[in-house]
C-alpha cells in the first residue's frame, strides 16, 4: 500500500522550500549589501570632505606665530568654512580657543579626550557613524608648529539629508524585496499545487486501475511531462483492458469448449447406464461417440497446452531449417486426408528457402495451414504450397480452392476459438485454435502471417520469415 508522504517529504515541499529559502537568502544579501556599501561610500566621501577642510584650517593656523584665542578667531574669519556644522579649535592641552556658533565644546572635549593620544602623536583622526537616520562625522587634524602639536582642529558634521536619502532608498528596496518575495512565493505555491494536483490525478488513476477498474482513464489535458505521463498511463490501461478482455474471453471460450464434449460424454454414458435393455449395436454406437468426444477433448487440451507454451516461450534453439524438406513431410502425412476428399496437393518450393526456426515448429505451421486448406476445400479442389525467396525473406504460401472466409470474418480467424462455420469445423475435428497456434509459432521465429482471398475463390495464407543465409 503506497503511503501518502508527509508534507516535508513531498515533492511539493522540495519544489517549494528550497527556492523560497534561496530567494530569501538572496533578498537578505542584496539588502545588506546595499546598506553597507552605500554607507561605506558615504563614510569615505565624508572623510575626504572633512579632512580636506581640516588640512586647510590647520595649515592656515600653523602659519601663525602664536596660537591664541584672538589670533585664531581672526584667522578663522578670513577662512570660508561652509557645510560643516561645527568647528572647534583647541590648543595642545585641549583648551578651546575657538568654537563656531553651534559648536558644542563639551562634546568636543569628550571626543578630544577619546582621541587625544592619537592626535597628540600628530595623526589625523576621523570618526563617522550612521545612526537615527543621520551621518555623524568628525575629524581631528593636528596643528603642527615647529615639529610639535600646537593645537587641534576639530570638525563635526551631522548630515541628516544624506541619511534620509539613504533610508528612503533602503526602504524602497525593502518594499520591492518583500513584494517580489511574496509574489514569488505565491507563484511557486500555485505552480507546485497544480503540479501536485495533476500528479495526484495520475496516482488516483493508477490506484483505480490497480483495483481492477480497467475502464478508468486519467482525465488529463495539456502537453507537459505530467500530461505525457497520464496519456502513457491511459495507453497502458488500454492495453491492459484489451489483454484482460482477451483473457476473460479465452477462459470463457475454453471452458465452454471443454464443457461441450464433457456434457456429451456424460449424456451418452448416462443413457447407457440407465437403459438396461439397450441393444449392443446402440451401445457400440454410443461408446464410439464417447471415444470421439474424448479424443476431441484431448485435442483441445493438447492445443491449449501448446498455446500456453507459446505464450511463455523463450526461443531455446534456432537451427537452419530447410522449408522444402518440412513441406514434403507434412504433405506426406496429409496425403491420405486429401485423397479421401479427392483433393490434389501441389508444392513448388524455391531452392535456398532456409529459415531460422525448429523443424517441429515449422512442421506445425505447414501442417495446420495445409490441413485447413484440405478441410475447408471442395471435392476435387487443389492445394498449392509454394515458397519464394527474396534477398532477406522467405515467403511461404498455402493456397486452396475451397469455400474461403467471408470478409467480415477475415480479421478474426487468428483469434483463439474463432470458427467461421462452427458445424463444419467441428465435423472436421477442428478446435478453432489451429490458426492462433500458427500465428504465435510463426511470431516466435520472426515470421508474420496474413490471410487473403484467393483467385477465383478459396484462401491464400502467407507467412513471411526472415531468410537465413
Ligand atoms: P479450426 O480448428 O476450426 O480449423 P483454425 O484456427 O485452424 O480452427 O481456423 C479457424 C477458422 O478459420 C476455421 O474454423 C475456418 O472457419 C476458417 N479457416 C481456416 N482456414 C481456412 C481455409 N483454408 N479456408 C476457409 N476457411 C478457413
Amino acid at each position: 500500500m503506497a503511503r501518502i508522504p508527509g508534507f516535508f517529504r513531498s515533492i511539493q515541499a522540495k519544489i517549494l522550500i528550497i527556492p523560497i529559502l534561496m530567494l530569501l537568502a538572496f533578498v537578505l544579501l542584496i539588502n545588506t549589501y546595499f546598506l553597507t556599501s552605500s554607507r561605506n561610500i558615504t563614510f569615505s566621501s565624508k572623510r575626504s570632505f572633512l579632512q580636506s577642510h581640516g588640512f586647510m584650517i590647520s595649515s592656515a593656523l600653523s602659519a601663525l606665530d602664536e596660537l591664541s584665542g584672538d589670533r585664531v578667531r581672526q584667522a578663522m574669519s578670513l577662512l570660508e568654512v561652509n557645510d560643516v556644522n561645527a568647528v572647534i579649535i583647541t590648543d595642545d592641552k585641549g583648551e578651546t580657543l575657538y568654537s563656531s556658533e553651534d559648536g558644542d565644546t563639551e562634546a568636543s572635549e569628550s571626543l578630544y579626550t577619546a582621541y587625544v593620544d592619537q592626535v597628540q602623536g600628530g595623526n589625523d583622526v576621523f570618526y563617522s557613524r550612521f545612526s537615527d537616520g543621520a551621518f555623524l562625522s568628525c575629524s581631528f587634524t593636528p596643528i603642527m608648529s615647529r615639529g610639535t602639536v600646537a593645537g587641534v582642529v576639530y570638525l563635526f558634521e551631522n548630515d541628516t539629508e544624506q541619511g534620509s536619502v539613504l533610508l528612503k532608498m533602503y526602504e524602497t528596496l525593502l518594499q520591492f524585496s518583500i513584494a517580489i518575495t511574496l509574489v514569488a512565493i505565491a507563484a511557486m505555491t500555485i505552480v507546485s499545487y497544480r503540479i501536485m494536483r495533476r500528479v495526484n490525478t495520475v496516482l488516483d488513476g493508477i490506484k483505480n486501475v490497480r483495483e481492477g477498474a480497467y475502464t478508468y482513464r486519467v482525465p488529463i489535458s495539456g502537453s507537459d511531462e505530467i500530461s505525457t505521463l497520464g496519456q502513457e498511463f491511459n495507453r497502458l490501461t488500454d492495453r491492459l483492458q484489451k489483454t484482460e478482455e482477451i483473457r476473460r474471453r479465452f477462459v470463457a471460450d475454453a471452458s465452454h469448449e471443454l464443457k461441450t464434449p464433457l456434457a456429451s460424454i456424460r449424456l451418452l454414458s448416462d443413457s447407457i447406464l440407465q437403459n438396461e435393455n439397450m441393444d449392443s449395436e446402440t451401445v457400440r454406437e454410443f461408446v464410439d461417440d464417447i471415444a470421439h468426444e474424448s479424443s476431441r477433448l484431448a485435442r483441445i487440451t493438447e492445443k491449449l497446452l501448446t498455446l500456453t507454451r507459446l505464450d511463455n516461450a523463450v526461443i531455446s534453439e534456432h537451427k537452419r531449417v530447410d522449408v522444402g524438406g518440412v513441406v514434403n513431410t507434412a504433405l506426406r502425412m496429409l496425403r491420405p486426408l486429401a485423397q479421401e476428399r479427392n483433393i490434389t496437393l501441389n508444392s513448388a518450393i524455391a531452392p535456398d528457402s532456409v529459415i531460422a526456426a525448429t523443424e517441429d515448429d515449422l512442421y506445425q505451421i505447414v501442417f495446420n495451414l495445409a490441413e485447413n486448406a484440405i478441410k475447408y476445400n471442395v471435392d476435387g479442389g487443389r492445394v498449392d504450397i509454394t515458397s519464394q525467396v527474396t534477398s532477406d525473406q522467405v515467403i511461404l504460401s498455402v493456397a486452396d480452392t475451397g469455400v474461403g472466409v467471408p470478409d467480415e470474418d477475415l480479421p478474426h480467424i487468428f483469434d483463439r476459438f474463432y470458427r467461421v462455420d462452427k458445424a463444419r469445423s467441428r465435423e472436421a475435428g477442428g478446435t478453432g485454435l489451429g490458426l492462433s497456434i500458427v500465428k504465435d509459432t510463426a511470431a516466435l521465429h520472426g515470421g508474420e502471417i496474413t490471410a487473403e482471398h484467393g483467385e477465383p475463390g478459396g484462401m491464400i495464407f502467407r507467412v513471411v520469415f526472415p531468410r537465413e543465409l
